[in-house]
């Protein structure tokens, strides 16, 4: 390995940064990187994403983090993803299968009680 692609230097980044390259790779990888500057700039960006979340304290997320976050991949995703149901669209399936399951209910009473067969005992 003397010469890296863009894909093949990209691939390095995690081990790069771990420092888990050989003395070889560690080379050739900060060769590319000294004479390619989109790869300059991805690894720039690989380590500020990883700087950042290493140094985020876990137990200091906000209490509405979780809900800050749904809502952000809610917007970015253009409302594909975590779409917010309003209270009106929801109630109204759970009433209609309660609604259902009555009528059932009552259907299988009336065919009990019109069933006088049934009822007549011996
Ligand atoms: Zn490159």
């Amino acid at each position: 390995m003397s010469t890296l692609d863009h894909t093949q230097a990209s691939e390095l980044f995690s081990a790069y940064w771990d420092e888990e390259l050989s003395s070889e790779q560690t080379a050739v990888l900060e060769e590319h990187l000294g004479s390619c500057l989109s790869c300059r700039q991805e690894y720039q960006e690989f380590e500020q994403m990883l700087g950042a979340a290493a140094t985020l304290p876990q137990e200091l997320a906000p209490p509405n983090f979780v809900a800050g976050a749904v809502k952000r991949v809610h917007r970015r995703s253009r409302g594909r993803f975590f779409r917010v149901r309003r209270l009106g669209e929801r109630i109204p399936y759970e009433l209609f299968s309660l609604l259902m399951l009555g009528l059932i209910l009552a259907v299988y009473l009336m065919l009990q009680l019109n069933q006088p067969g049934r009822l007549n005992l011996p």
